[in-house]
């Protein structure tokens, strides 16, 4: 299965509860996995110790894997804050996992952004995303996150209509290989 299918593979995760009630799904949380293979992810967050989770996995190739349905919360940002001084990001977000070592030298396939940007548009036509950011810009305190390092967000640059400016600034983008 590659990017052009639409439909994502289940691999479950138990890793994941109800989101508060009411609450608008606005903003997508990009990481990177640390973990070489999709394989590895998989076995991680289907073990219910590991505590960790996030509603779809992107492996190099462009194959996707759902996890937890996006109606309810995975366990992806951890402690984390919004520039707009929202927290607990997992409440409202979406996170996706791009398989990558994070030493800011792995490089992300050009099959994997594709799939990326396929999923991201699926992902804004159901809910009124207003914010993507990766985990090193939502960690709390900052710093505490390095991923994805050396993904450049001009890679989906326009997959928001009503973008919030103020959300992710290109001044706040750590240069291409920090971790
Ligand atoms: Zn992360």
């Amino acid at each position: 299965m590659k990017y052009d299918d639409p439909l994502p593979t289940l691999y479950p995760s138990p890793n994941c509860d109800q989101r508060p009630d009411g609450i608008a799904i606005d903003t997508i949380v990009l990481h990177a996995t640390v973990l070489n293979t999709l394989e590895e992810v998989i076995e991680k967050f289907s073990d219910p110790h590991s505590r960790v989770s996030a509603h779809y996995t992107i492996d190099r190739d462009g194959m996707l894997a759902c996890h937890v349905p996006e109606r309810l919360r995975a366990w992806h940002a951890g402690q984390s804050k919004m520039k707009d001084g929202r927290e607990a990001v997992n409440d409202f977000s979406v996170g996706i996992e791009l398989v990558n070592l994070n030493d800011g030298e792995d490089p992300f396939p050009e099959a994997q952004i594709q799939a990326l940007r396929r999923l991201l548009t699926t992902i804004v036509a159901r809910h009124p995303i207003r914010h993507i950011v990766t985990h090193y810009e939502c960690a709390d305190p900052p710093g505490r996150k390095s991923d994805p390092a050396g993904f450049k967000k001009s890679w989906i640059e326009g997959m928001l209509a009503n973008e919030d400016p103020s959300s992710c600034p290109s001044g706040h983008l750590l240069p291409e290989g920090e971790g």
